[in-house]
C-alpha cells in the first residue's frame, strides 16, 4: 500500500483524500491514513499531496519506517 508520513503531521491537507478512487484514506487526529488493506496501489494520491508526504511503502525512507506501523495501528484501534 501507500503510506502517508511525517511531513501530513498537522498539515492534514486532504488534496489526496479526494483523489482516492476506493476512499481509503482516513482522518486521525494529526495526520491522514491510508488504509494499508483497502488501498489499491493506484498511486492517484501521491501527485496530490503539497507536502510530498506519500509514498509506496517500498520507498519510504528509513527515518519515516514508524510511519508504517503507525498506520497499522490506527486502523486496529478503530
Ligand atoms: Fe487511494 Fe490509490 Fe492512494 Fe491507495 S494509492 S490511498 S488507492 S489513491
Amino acid at each position: 500500500p501507500y503510506v502517508i508520513s511525517e511531513p501530513c503531521l498537522d498539515v492534514l491537507d486532504k488534496s489526496c483524500v479526494e483523489q482516492c478512487p476506493v476512499d481509503c484514506i482516513y482522518e486521525g487526529e494529526r495526520m491522514l491514513y491510508i488504509h494499508p488493506e483497502e488501498c489499491i496501489d493506484c498511486g492517484a494520491c501521491e501527485g496530490a499531496c503539497p507536502m510530498e508526504a506519500i509514498r509506496h511503502e517500498s520507498a519510504v525512507p528509513e527515518r519515516w519506517h514508524d510511519h508504517i506501523d503507525a498506520g497499522r495501528t490506527f486502523f486496529e484501534t478503530l
